[in-house]
């Protein structure tokens, strides 16, 4: 039967750490994958996540089914970690929200929903460069993938004018992802007045504002700061789709804990778009996996387990910004006289370095590296014991 089945290219980002685990090199750094590793570059395991198991696994729960919506304490507290406590929309059910296979989950879920209700044309307009899996699963939804500029390699920052210009050429009526917070791959977010002339322009143009928010107090410490730019855009009267994941900023990553939303102008809205999101799951997957949800849940409904969980949340983010300033410094040390003033500007897991495709082919090969082509280090990888060794290994090759 499958004598015609051609072998697939494997996958870009995963294919790096397959590499990494063959190499021999005691010294060897794996900066591919984007999980969050302790300064021993040891998987971290909240302690908010242990307690919060441990309550649950206290009280017997059963292992029915979920609704096709999800767990709902998870789904309503989800929504208000993104919208902000007591905030108009959800107090109001102005909000359809869906638990989801995580952030991925919630974004196919979302492209899914858009390809057959929305009501203009099936464009999504996703920022150059953006997550690879952005292009693949919006095009499995049925959209057509589209782009707008948006990263400036001559500055390793925003091309504000850039995406200025090619955003206001989108045609009306299209709709337009946007990273809420810590920009994958390129850790370069736009600053607060910027988001509010995009906002103004998408406006204007009548776009309809996608955003995917996997990194909600992981990129800043502040979860309040991480969702400005989605809490911006809703007050300024827009009406959004939000993806959430729970993956990075609570390290639920093989749980597959998210949500999807769509904020409505009505409750009557609300349960109609409801109803539809909930006949696209059914034939997909059927419910969410539940165990993910109840840790979340309990976390984000509990005064005192969440937090604490703000402070673990902090301490990831603060760890990561604390690595930034290192690799900078040890640069410097080095005797490095290039400008990397991005790897600090940065935010988020990622830092997109600015280095040629040749020169990660040398990292690799020469000093055991491993990053993907395009320059992109997952800062999460780094530790005070190999950030020395890693700034050597990038000043050789980039002097
Ligand atoms: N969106 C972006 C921008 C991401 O970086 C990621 C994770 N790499 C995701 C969505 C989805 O992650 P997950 O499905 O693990 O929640």
């Amino acid at each position: 039967w499958w004598s015609g089945v051609e072998m697939g290219p494997p996958d870009a980002i995963l294919g790096v750490t397959e590499a990494y685990k063959r190499d021999s090199n005691p010294n060897k750094v794996n900066l591919g994958a984007g999980a969050y590793r302790d300064d021993q570059g040891k998987p971290y395991i909240l302690p908010t996540v242990k307690l919060a198991e441990e309550r649950i696994s206290k009280r017997n729960m059963d292992h029915e089914y979920a609704p096709i919506s999800g767990v709902g304490e998870f789904t309503k507290a989800s929504i208000n970690l993104a919208l902000g406590d007591n905030n108009q929309f959800s107090s109001n059910g102005l909000n359809a929200t869906v638990q989801t296979i995580s952030g991925t989950g919630s974004l196919r879920i979302g492209g899914a929903f858009l390809e057959k209700w929305f009501p203009g044309n099936k464009d999504i307009y996703l920022p150059v460069p953006t997550w690879g899996n952005h292009i693949p699963l919006f095009k499995h939804s049925g959209l057509q993938v589209k782009t707008y500029r948006y990263y400036e390699p001559k500055t390793c920052g925003f091309d504000f004018q850039g995406a200025l210009d090619d955003i206001s050429k989108i045609p009306e009526q299209s709709i337009i992802l946007l990273h809420a917070c810590a920009h994958n791959p390129t850790g370069v977010d736009p600053r607060p007045e910027q988001w509010a002339e995009l906002s103004k322009l998408i406006k204007d143009k009548k776009l309809f504002p996608f955003f995917d928010m996997a990194y909600q107090g992981f990129a800043s410490g502040d979860i309040d700061r991480d969702a400005a730019a989605v809490r911006m855009f809703l007050k300024d009267g827009h009406r959004v789709a939000l993806a959430q994941s729970y993956a990075k900023n609570m390290g639920l990553y093989g749980e597959r804990c998210g949500a999807f939303s769509l904020i409505c102008d009505s409750k009557e809205e609300a349960d109609r778009v409801m109803s539809q999101l909930k006949i696209i799951i059914r034939p997909m997957y059927s419910n969410p996996p539940i165990h993910g949800a109840r840790i979340a849940a309990e976390i984000l409904t509990d005064a005192g387990l969440r937090a604490q969980w703000l402070t673990e949340v902090k301490g990831m983010a603060d760890r990561v910004i604390s690595m930034r300033t290192q690799l900078r410094d040890n640069l410097k040390k080095e005797g490095s006289t290039k400008d990397w003033s991005h790897i600090t500007d940065q935010i988020g897991m990622f830092c997109f370095t600015g280095m040629t495709p040749e020169q990660v082919g040398k990292l690799t090969k020469e000093h055991s590296v491993y990053l993907t082509k395009d320059g992109r280090i997952a800062i999460v990888g780094i530790t005070s014991k190999n950030v020395g060794y890693l700034a050597h290994a990038m000043h050789q090759v980039t002097k």
